[in-house]
């Protein structure tokens, strides 16, 4: 008897494999990232293409194969739609899915990681404009998850309590200097995007969508996102 698995899986990505075959690669809530081959997926009247499709998510029966597991049975259960038929949504979902891709390893679950990537598409699916603002909380989010949480309280200096005056953000030390401390190096920050990371830390994608927030702690704050990310992957 085949020996199967059930899989409650967000699809990443997908690309031909073998002849008529897929290889698939999804985020899986009980196991986390892994690579699954569909087989015929590329034939017309394949019933388990429509399923597989990336950004979709489904309910995967795998099975165990000698050497690669198999979907064997495949049902979405959200195929996002409304992200399929939208460009700028379908961009933004697909430079998310490809950071989320590069920074997470296989075979390591974790449910929070799952349902952080359920609500990104959840909210953006929902989404009307402000594309760019939910990928940087997502990503932001997704780096605080994985273990790179900026220090927002305390000085990484001095340890002292962070007030407004003269702080700063130390990329390379990861956090806020105080102004005590008269940094020479690190970006200069606002009180309002302080503010703005520590609501992201903490609250949920649907909620932080809702905050307004002014153009210029918009840019502010994508740019201290952007260079934290690149600073700690
Ligand atoms: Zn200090």
């Amino acid at each position: 008897m085949e020996e199967t698995y059930n899989l409650m899986a967000i699809i990443l990505n997908r690309r031909p494999f073998a002849e008529a075959d897929s290889r698939v690669v999804v985020y899986s809530r009980e196991r986390g990232k892994l690579d699954l081959v569909a087989r015929g997926v590329k034939k017309i009247k394949s019933k388990l293409a429509g399923h597989l499709e990336p950004l979709s998510l489904t309910d995967i029966m795998a099975v165990r194969g000698r050497q690669y597991d198999y979907a064997g049975a495949a049902v979405s259960e959200n195929c996002f739609f409304n992200i399929k038929n939208d460009l700028a949504k379908l961009a933004a979902a697909g430079q998310a899915i490809k950071i989320f891709d590069k920074l997470i390893k296989p075979g390591v679950a974790d449910e929070a990681i799952f349902d952080l990537l359920k609500d990104y598409l959840e909210v953006l699916n929902f989404k009307k404009s402000g594309f760019d603002v939910l990928n940087w909380f997502f990503i932001f989010k997704l780096l605080v998850a994985l273990g790179f949480k900026p220090e927002l309280y305390n000085c990484v200096n001095c340890g002292g309590k962070i007030t407004p005056a003269g702080m700063k953000f130390d990329l390379a030390r990861g956090g806020l200097i105080c102004g005590k401390c008269r940094a020479e190096q690190g970006l200069t920050i606002s009180e309002n995007a302080v503010k703005l990371l520590r609501l992201a830390e903490r609250d949920s994608l649907e909620k932080l969508i809702k905050i307004k927030i002014d153009k210029k702690t918009e840019k502010e704050t994508g740019k201290i996102i952007t260079d934290f990310f690149h600073c700690s992957v």
